[in-house]
């Protein structure tokens, strides 16, 4: 007998059908003999619909009195995917994040997971329910409700299987698992039948929107291993764990990232500390800064430049801006029309060329790079983002098309 936690995402439970067909595999999955936590979402567009009801009444809501509406549309989908669980004829309880133990900090809207009390959970497994609990929420030390930021249910089934030590973490969503590039634009995309959790944790961060990247690095830390899958077609899915066996595969995915912009601070005079300077500005700011270059310095200047979130820009131009004149640098610029686009893979570690392939295929498509940064596992790209998706595909073909001829 196993201990098994299955997450069902928002898609997975937005209507009647839907519920039962969760409630058929949560079931089978108990009926093979198995214990069965589930966390579950809210429906479909719900936790949208309540921000969007809020915004209607007060646009300036208080964070305490948005968590307390956020957190009745898991309540609703825990309760309807019980008693539809209780329709098929089977033990079921459902229970929200306070009562499943869920200790969180009392940031509301962006709580983190403390601890998990789950004494009440094992009570009701004992008693051999299958138990549904509210993902996204918890309790505060205020005895508040609150939520931990968009896509947190996923954060909740990481640490809930930690704190249970569960055997499998299952997150069915509404792709059949993580796939090597976006397979609405890129038709030859397949699906990985493993991926590493620091693979997946930069495939999130780039845009590959499956996992919530607290959930990837929650399960690393506790060596959790996941599956993504489809709730839908019932295939298995994507692995997600510590290290896995290559396939001989060079990267793992090509995915881009349109949440860039780039900034550059033109006539830097060429002397230690300005760097220092003009990045410290931003940090303070909690300005997330990525991809960076220092030009070589001619004349004595040199222009910096880097990238941004584009909700980030205009705090980062108006910001430096002010700033030109002290630090003594000309002028700014910034571009908004560009993409990032990346190949990530643990196999680039030990294949020299790998980054070659990649330019190479930029270079046949005619297409420009504006930057570049690398780490040990990922290779990014700045361009521009009327050429992301050609990119992509091209970079694509490349590495895995031609990966079939030896
Ligand atoms: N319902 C929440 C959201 O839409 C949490 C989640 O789906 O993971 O962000
Ligand atoms: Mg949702």
């Amino acid at each position: 007998m196993a201990l098994i936690v299955q997450k069902f995402g928002g898609s997975s439970v937005a209507d009647k059908d839907r519920l039962f067909n969760v409630a058929d595999i949560v079931t089978r999955t108990y009926e093979a003999g198995n214990k069965v936590i589930v966390v579950v979402s809210a429906q479909g567009d719900t936790t949208d619909d309540l921000i969007a009801k809020a915004k209607e009444i007060n646009e300036d809501a208080s964070k305490r009195e948005m968590d307390m509406l956020l957190t009745a549309g898991e309540q609703m989908s825990a309760a309807l995917l019980a008693m539809a669980i209780e329709k098929l004829g089977y033990p079921v309880i459902s229970l929200l994040g306070w009562q499943a133990g869920f200790i969180t900090s009392s940031a509301y809207g962006s709580a983190r997971i403390k601890r998990i009390e789950p004494d009440r959970i094992r009570k009701e497994l004992d008693k051999k329910n299958i138990v549904v609990v509210t993902g996204f929420q918890g309790i505060n030390r205020y005895d508040d409700m609150t939520t931990l930021g968009r896509g947190g249910s996923d954060t909740s089934a990481v640490a809930l299987a930690a704190a249970m030590h569960a055997d499998l973490c299952q997150i069915y969503t509404d792709v059949e698992g993580v796939f090597t590039a976006d397979p609405r634009k890129v038709k030859n995309a397949r699906k990985l039948s493993e991926i590493s959790y620091d693979e997946m944790l930069e495939l999130a961060s780039l845009g590959a929107q499956v996992l919530n990247n607290r959930s990837v690095e929650m399960a690393k830390k506790y060596g959790i291993e996941l599956e993504v899958l489809s709730s839908l077609t019932r295939k298995p899915g994507t692995i997600v764990k510590e290290a896995v066996k290559m396939e001989e595969m060079l990267i793992s995915g090509v995915a881009k990232d349109e949440d860039v912009a780039r900034v550059s601070i033109i006539g830097v005079p060429d002397r230690p500390g300005l760097a220092f300077k003009i990045f410290s500005k931003l940090a303070a700011k909690n300005i997330n800064v990525d991809i960076i270059l220092q030009s070589v310095g001619r004349n004595g200047t040199k222009d910096i430049s880097f990238t941004v979130s584009r909700a980030n820009l205009k705090t980062t131009v108006d910001l430096l801006s002010d700033y030109l004149e002290q630090i003594g640098a000309n002028s700014i610029v910034y571009d908004e029309n560009v993409a990032k686009v990346s190949i990530v893979g643990a196999g680039m570690e030990s294949h020299p060329g790998t980054a070659a392939k990649m330019f190479e295929a930029l270079y046949d498509a005619n297409i420009n790079i504006q930057m570049i940064a690398t780490s040990e596992i990922k290779i990014s790209v700045l361009i521009d983002r009327k050429d992301a998706d050609r990119a992509v595909s091209m970079i694509h073909e490349r590495f895995f098309d031609e990966m079939e001829q030896h």
